[in-house]
């Protein structure tokens, strides 16, 4: 689709065989998703420089690595998917160097579980260079090279994860309003500002549970639920979604990394009086086999004592545990009837305390 008219209530492109074609709506949903930022520097379109966005782009990555037998592989950027891919890499046998301008490395993250999850990915024989702007990717002896003001690695291949960023170029153009990160703008029932116009997915916004102001948070969770709800709206039911806190998990080597709602940084920028605890405890009973370390960071507001954010690095069960918090958020509870939940137990699956209870206890010394 090249085009939408709201006027002529129709939308037009081209078809893969190159023939012009237009379609007419009644309504019309948007949901052209995300796409990954190609950063404008030299080099970046040469063979060996892949992103990954779709199935095919990680065929074309396999394929790549098997044909030209790629033993070296440059990482930039270092988000989820960077890290995922990482593993994946590791896994087989490529050497990994990881490059990106900023030196925090992961800076949404609490500083002590962002050093638990580095202290991991450098024990795992990767290369994290934080702090290097990049300048160029050159074609050298044997592979290419990428070019920082004071670095250079070599490699055969480079995987572009530099983050994404949302598909709204023809909603624009077609006088849609556009919100946070230049996403779609839509409400409660994701209605664009065109009445007959809606937009579900990565290229739309959302309203944050905890803030109430507009987001742009792109999560599969998110993308699915909104698309049902559009097809409700336009099949007479009327749905309105809540909003998101953002719950996002992922998996590094042998450690999980999850997240929900705001960190401090982003609880004081959104105007509360932020505390935070952080707590170390244990993923399973002291003495049961396999139990493996877990950081907790948790914030809630002082003035309020509502609950705001958990972010948690673990060995295990932090994508589970992350969903308590999760819908405590949901229910805008405080972290005193947060830390009063009925949580379950048994020696395999945590300690007596969960450690979001402990955390929920620590936090509530600290704000009153
Ligand atoms: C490697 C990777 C790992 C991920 N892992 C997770 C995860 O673990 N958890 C999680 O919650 N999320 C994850 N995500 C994000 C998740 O995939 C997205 O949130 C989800 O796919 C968004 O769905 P969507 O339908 O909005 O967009 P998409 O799935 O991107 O679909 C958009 C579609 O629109 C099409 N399109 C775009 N523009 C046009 C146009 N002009 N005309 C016609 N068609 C168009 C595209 O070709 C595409 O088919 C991951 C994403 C990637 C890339």
């Amino acid at each position: 689709v090249e085009y939408i008219d709201p006027g002529s209530k129709t939308v037009g492109g081209k078809t893969a065989e190159g023939g012009a074609f237009q379609i007419s709506y009644d309504r019309l949903l948007i949901a052209t998703g995300a796409t990954p930022i190609i950063p404008d520097l030299p080099g970046f379109d040469l063979p060996g420089v892949m992103g990954l966005k779709s199935l095919e782009d990680g065929r074309r990555i396999k394929q790549f690595i098997e044909e030209k037998n790629v033993k070296r592989i440059v990482i930039i950027g270092m988000g989820y998917i960077a890290l995922e891919m990482c593993e994946a890499l590791r896994g087989r046998g490529i050497k990994v160097d990881m490059v990106k301008p900023r030196r925090a490395f992961l800076p949404w993250l609490q500083e002590d579980l962002g050093h638990m999850v580095r202290d991991e990915v450098e024990a795992r024989g990767v290369g994290v260079n934080s702090g290097h702007g990049i300048k160029e990717i050159r074609e050298g002896e044997g592979g290419l090279k990428v070019v920082c003001e004071d670095l250079t690695l070599d490699c055969e291949m480079v995987l572009s994860a530099a983050g994404i960023k949302p598909v709204s170029d023809i909603a624009e153009e077609a006088g849609l309003q556009l919100g946070p990160d230049r996403a779609i703008a839509v409400d409660r029932t994701l209605r664009t500002s065109e009445e007959n116009i809606y937009a579900a997915g990565d290229c739309a916004d959302a309203f944050h549970i905890v803030t109430g102001e507009r987001v742009w948070i792109p999560l599969a969770l998110r993308a699915n639920r909104a698309g049902w709800a559009v097809a409700d709206n336009i099949t007479g039911k009327h749905v309105e979604l809540d909003g998101v806190a953002g719950t996002a998990v992922f998996k590094v080597f042998d450690l999980q990394v999850a997240a929900t709602g705001l960190n401090i940084h982003q609880a004081e920028e959104a105007g509360f009086d932020p505390v935070a605890a952080m707590i170390k405890s244990r993923t399973r009973a002291h003495a049961h086999p396999g139990s493996t370390k877990i950081g907790v960071s948790m914030v809630g507001d002082k003035k309020t004592e509502r609950l705001l954010g958990v972010q948690m690095v673990g060995g295990e069960g932090a994508a589970h545990r992350v969903n308590a918090p999760a819908v405590a958020l949901q229910a805008r509870m405080t972290v005193g009837a947060f830390a009063e939940s009925d949580m379950a137990y048994a020696p395999p699956f945590g300690p007596v305390w969960d450690p979001m209870l402990t955390a929920a206890n620590q936090l509530l010394k600290k704000m009153r």
